[in-house]
């Protein structure tokens, strides 16, 4: 029914999480009919992503790129008035924007990117824990807040991270901490009201 170039299209849209074929004819009909505006001005900003936006080499948060040639470092990071001592890790950026939306997290954080998760293959070799450690001893970082979500390959995932921390950190005074579990088991950070994850973090307890 379409022609190529809006299969193409509708093919490239559909990639994104979330987003069927359906969904993304429609926002390709939109795009099509709401006037130019919109498609040039979305075009543009996603032909200039890599230039204006990556991944913060401090935390993996995303960060707005100063210089092309420097390492991009996100607001979180740059901000002093945040403990450094206090780290957050989480599994994703999403977790990171929710935990921020409650507004209670003193300190900053690192982003794991994935999970440990035996079923679909992911091995504790392909988590950044070397940078983890690094990024700890570097900051002086006392208390590390694993904030993975309350799922199998979350518990997991902090399981690890607390023997792996131990053994390279084992003689440091770092205490590792896990949120409590205001948020559902099975359910995702991303969807905890600000209530529920603030609870969770004031509850943490040691792992
Ligand atoms: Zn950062």
């Amino acid at each position: 029914m379409l022609s190529p170039k809006a299969r193409r299209l509708t093919q490239l849209l559909a990639r994104l999480p979330g987003v069927g074929e359906k969904t993304a004819q429609r926002y390709l009909l939109y795009l099509l009919t709401s006037g130019t505006e919109v498609a040039r001005e979305l075009g543009e900003e996603l032909a200039r992503l890599p230039e204006t936006l990556r991944p913060c080499v401090r935390c993996g948060n995303i960060a707005e790129v100063e210089h092309p040639n420097e390492d991009a470092v996100c607001a979180i990071c740059r901000d002093g008035k945040r403990d450094g001592h206090l780290l957050c890790v989480v599994a994703r950026v999403h977790d990171l924007v929710a935990i921020e939306r409650a507004g209670s997290m003193r300190g900053r954080y690192f982003v794991l990117g994935k999970l440990l998760s035996p079923l679909e293959g992911i091995g504790p070799e392909e988590l950044p824990l070397a940078q983890l450690v690094a990024r700890i001893r570097e900051d002086d970082v006392r208390e590390i807040i694993v904030a993975t979500p309350p799922s199998v390959d979350g518990e997991a995932t902090a399981l690890l991270l607390k023997r792996e921390l131990g053994r390279e950190l084992g003689d440091s005074a770092l205490t590792v901490t896990r949120i409590a579990s205001g948020v559902p088991h099975g359910g995702d950070l991303e969807f905890a009201d600000p209530i529920t994850m603030g609870r969770a973090l004031s509850g943490r307890q040691k792992l």
